[in-house]
Order: structure tokens, then C-alpha cells, then sequence
């Protein structure tokens, strides 16, 4: 079978860091365009922004969307009008609502819509489900605390409104424990503590519970300089699951039971591929609304204005 023409949208950081080598290394697409107002890849066709892509280049068959995520609706609605498959860049989009109608839109066009979570990728996340998939899950501690200068530098639409602040790393925490944990669960109680100058929260704090009272808690914080945290524990009537580094290491009990790569943007894009050959879509945004309940819900609290 012929690779599937894809052209990625927004070439930013996270475009440059993972998309490109991901899908260097997957013969099921080929990267024959990018669209970016400022920036392009050497030896690729580059086109200033979605619409002159999708008007010059009719044969590009799918669409990856890198910008950030207050754009990302007008950029999806755009691709599944032409007929594109669209793949979007976690968050996928500023509001569920507008997800919501992505999803209709792609449906009626019979286009794969594709809204990744690229930390359920990470390596470790597949074998804890499986494990806590039989068991009774007492209590969650989530730490998810790194330093927002070290890898947002310069990054104003993640402090303005849509951009979720400290949620934008969060929301994999979310995206993880939403993944593995037997039990849907609701927040019960958080606390936002936003700069006097942002939008965005700098760090919060979130209570959750499930049916049957499980205690889940998430710590989210942007001031950790140092060692970086990315860790999940939890508590079972079989004994604790530690899911750390980002959901690339496994323990259960005191045993190590897995310490893998780096295989999160590889694993997004097979699963592109295999929506794309089914003629499917995958499109949860439970992490999402996670993230809407902690503003809906959650006390907000002033602290120190943050300079970069
Ligand atoms: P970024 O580098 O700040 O932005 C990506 C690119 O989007 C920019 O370079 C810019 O390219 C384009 N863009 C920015 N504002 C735009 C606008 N208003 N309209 C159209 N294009 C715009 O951001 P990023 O870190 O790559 O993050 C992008 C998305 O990936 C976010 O949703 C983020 O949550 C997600 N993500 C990021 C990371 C990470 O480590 N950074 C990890 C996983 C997921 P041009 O100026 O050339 O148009």
C-alpha cells in the first residue's frame, strides 16, 4: 500500500521534537508538506497556513494540527471540509463543545478524526491497565511538577485563556489515570492558584473520588526546579502500582517491572495509521472534561505574578 500523503500544521516545538522523527520512522506516512506562518522544514513543501495548503495541494491525505490548541478548531474544520484526515495535538481543542461537533463533522465527511493523548503511549501505561484492571483501587496520588521556564520558554498561548496553564502538562496525568483506572471518577474539590498576572493557573490541586470512594488526588505545580515529577501511585487491595517518569516505568509491589523508551509519538502515529485503514475516528475527551470541571469547580487563589 502507498504511505498516506500528510502535511503537519503548526512547526513548533513539539512538531520539531517528535512528529518529524515519528514519522521519518513510519512507512505508513510520508511528510509531504508543512504549514507555518514562520517557520518550515528543509527539503519539504511549505505553505503559510492551512488554506493555502489545502487549495495547492489537493493530494495531501491527512492533516496533523501542532498549533496550539485555541486554534485548532477553525484549522480542523478547515482539513475535514476538504476531506483530510485530521490528526490533533492533545489538548484537542479549547472547549469540548467544539470537539464535540469536530467529531460530527468528520463522521459526515467519512474522515478519520484522531484526538491524541500521547502520554497513554507512553510505555508502561498499557501493562498497568491490564494489572488494575481486575483489582479494587483505594487511593491516587498523582505528582505531576516541572519547571515551566525549563520547557515552555517564551510560550505566551499556554498562560492566555484556552491555553489550561499548569492543565496543558496535567492533562496527561488526566489522560493517563483516565486510561488505566477501573473506575470512572469526578472531582470533588480543587484549588487554582493563578498568577495575578496570567490567565492560566500556575498550580493546582484537585480531589477526586469514584463510586466507590476511592480517594484520587492530583497535584499539578509549574515551579519545580531540579528533579522533574511525572509520577502516579496507586493504592490496590492487591498491594501499589507506581506508574513514574511519565508512564514509561512500571512498578507493582517492590518489583520494577518495566523501564521503557521513549515510545509515545511512535505509537500515536501507528495508531493514525490503523484508524485511517479501518475508516474509524478515536475521539475521548474525558481527559478534557477533567480539566473543565477543575475550572467549573475549582477555587481560584492569586499568587506572585510569574515573569519568564
Ligand atoms: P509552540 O511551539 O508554541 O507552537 C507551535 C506552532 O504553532 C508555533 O511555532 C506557530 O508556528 C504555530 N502557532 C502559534 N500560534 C498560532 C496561531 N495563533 N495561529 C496559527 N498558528 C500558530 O507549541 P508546542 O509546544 O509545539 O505545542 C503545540 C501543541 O502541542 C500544544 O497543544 C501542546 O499542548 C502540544 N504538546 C506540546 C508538547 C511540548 O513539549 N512542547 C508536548 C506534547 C504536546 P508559526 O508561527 O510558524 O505559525
Amino acid at each position: 500500500m502507498s504511505p498516506t500523503s500528510i502535511a503537519i500544521v503548526g512547526f513548533g516545538k513539539i512538531a520539531r521534537d517528535q512528529h518529524v522523527p515519528a514519522l521519518h520512522d513510519n512507512t505508513a506516512f510520508s511528510l509531504d508538506a508543512v504549514a507555518s506562518r514562520n517557520a518550515s522544514l528543509e527539503g519539504v513543501a511549505h505553505f503559510r497556513d492551512i488554506q493555502t495548503l489545502l487549495d495547492e495541494r489537493p493530494d495531501i491525505q491527512a492533516v496533523s494540527l501542532c498549533a496550539p490548541p485555541q486554534v485548532r478548531y477553525r484549522q480542523a474544520c478547515a482539513a475535514i471540509a476538504a476531506g483530510k484526515h485530521v490528526m490533533l495535538e492533545k489538548p484537542p481543542g479549547a472547549t469540548l463543545s467544539e470537539v464535540e461537533d469536530l467529531r460530527a463533522q468528520a463522521e459526515r465527511a467519512g474522515v478519520t478524526l484522531f484526538a491524541t493523548w500521547h502520554s497513554r503511549y507512553a510505555a508502561a501505561v498499557a501493562q498497568a491497565r491490564d494489572w488494575l484492571r481486575e483489582r479494587h483501587v483505594t487511593a491516587v496520588d498523582v505528582q505531576w511538577k516541572e519547571d515551566v521556564r525549563r520547557w515552555h520558554p517564551g510560550q505566551e498561548w499556554i498562560w492566555e485563556a484556552g491555553g489550561l496553564g499548569v492543565f496543558d502538562p496535567g492533562i496527561n496525568a488526566l489522560s493517563i489515570i483516565t486510561a488505566i483506572l477501573p473506575e470512572a471518577f469526578f472531582l470533588t474539590q480543587g484549588e487554582l492558584e493563578v498568577p495575578a498576572n496570567r490567565q492560566g493557573p500556575i498550580a493546582a490541586t484537585l480531589a477526586f473520588s469514584d463510586r466507590r470512594g476511592a480517594a484520587i488526588r492530583a497535584e499539578f505545580d509549574w515551579r519545580q526546579t531540579g528533579p522533574q515529577t511525572w509520577d502516579i501511585h496507586v493504592e490496590t487491595d492487591a498491594g501499589p502500582l507506581a506508574l513514574t517518569q511519565g508512564g514509561s516505568c512500571l512498578r507493582i509491589g517492590d518489583e520494577i517491572v518495566l523501564e521503557g523508551d521513549d515510545v509515545e509519538y511512535p505509537g500515536l502515529y501507528a495508531r493514525f495509521a490503523e484508524l485511517i485503514a479501518r475508516g474509524e475516528s478515536d475521539v475521548d475527551v474525558a481527559p478534557l472534561r477533567h480539566v473543565a470541571d477543575a475550572f467549573l469547580l475549582g477555587k481560584r487563589v492569586e499568587v506572585e505574578a510569574f515573569h519568564e
